[in-house]
């Protein structure tokens, strides 16, 4: 995600850490890396999704643009399923992650929540019940404790281990001088990207949204720290709705729906095995390419994405 405006890097030598908590208004996972405000406030107060998200023929070119990068879109996604953007760098997927927590509005079409125009709720209340784990890990120069808790002070140390554990960041955090209060930031230890990454699930599963957005990193990790990744993100998607931006075959296998996207438009829907049977469809395609010929654990793109 290109949202957030300070990021560590996944390469741990490259990283950011901020300073300073956003002002507690935004939930921080929502900041744009330019500051702009959020656009006009509807005052529905989102609550929770019973049904599903429907992207409704939904069309979008970035301000002062001509060209659609989002062209007749229609996508459904149940409440507690996943579904997983596949494609080329470039064909949209980014986008689509970037409509719902509305930080552009289409211009045709619209993003429904439980059949309601995501516009006519107060955005606020929707970001406080959505979560970005983002292949760019974000953390505070801080503690351990703090990165994990942030947006949710409330949270018990009970609550915090137990997000640890299931995120599988239990046993490195034990291993740090300091436990939990390790300051993790410019002068304190540094992480892999595999336990900044487990951080960030952590502290995702801490807050509990109800919504996902995942931004799968497309930067290999060690075997163990993939592994371990995987689980944590496993653990985190469970029977919750989830737009994934998928670089990794085991989500894309057990993703409840593929959207294979092409230039701004979904050129096919369906399960794994369902798209594998179409041998000369863009699926089938994406994987013989991809898949085959490499280690199976991770979809690599015939472009790099652009961050
Ligand atoms: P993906 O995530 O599938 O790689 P993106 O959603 O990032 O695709 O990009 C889709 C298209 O939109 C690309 O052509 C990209 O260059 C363009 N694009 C992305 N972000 C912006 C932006 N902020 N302003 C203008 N064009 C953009
Ligand atoms: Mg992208």
């Amino acid at each position: 995600f290109r949202l957030i405006p300070f990021v560590g890097n996944l390469n741990g030598a490259r990283s950011k850490f901020a300073n300073a908590a956003p002002s507690s208004e935004i939930v921080a996972d929502f900041l744009r890396r330019d500051n702009k405000p959020i656009m006009k406030r509807g005052h529905l107060q989102y609550e929770r999704l019973e049904k599903g998200i429907h992207f409704e023929n939904l069309s979008f070119a970035y301000p002062g643009q001509v060209d659609l990068v989002l062209n007749e879109i229609d996508l459904w996604i149940p409440k507690g399923k996943s579904i997983a953007l596949v494609g080329a760098s470039g064909a949209g997927k980014s986008t689509m992650a970037d409509l719902l927590p509305r930080f552009y509005d289409p211009d045709k079409g619209r993003i429904t929540l439980d059949g309601k125009d995501l516009r006519d709720f107060d955005i606020r209340s929707v970001h406080q019940a959505m979560g970005v784990v983002s292949q760019d890990t974000f953390l505070f120069n801080n503690t351990v404790r703090y990165n994990i808790s942030y947006g949710r002070e409330d949270a018990t140390e009970e609550q915090i281990v137990d997000a640890t554990k299931r995120a599988n960041a239990y046993e490195f955090i034990n291993q740090l001088p300091d436990g939990l209060d390790t300051d993790i930031g410019d002068r304190g230890v540094m992480l892999s990207g595999g336990q900044r990454q487990r951080l960030a699930i952590a502290r995702a599963l801490l807050r509990d949204p109800d919504i996902l957005i995942l931004d799968e990193a497309t930067s290999a990790l060690d075997t163990v720290s993939e592994r371990l990744v995987q689980q944590a993100i496993d653990e985190l998607c469970r029977e919750r709705t989830t737009l994934v931006i998928a670089h990794r075959l085991s989500t894309v296998q057990k993703a409840y729906q593929i959207a294979v996207m092409e230039k701004g438009q979904i050129v096919e829907l369906g399960n794994h095995e369902e798209l594998l049977k179409n041998q000369d469809g863009h699926y089938a395609r994406l994987y013989n390419m991809q898949f085959s010929d490499k280690p199976k654990s991770r979809i690599v793109l015939p472009t790099n994405e652009a961050l």
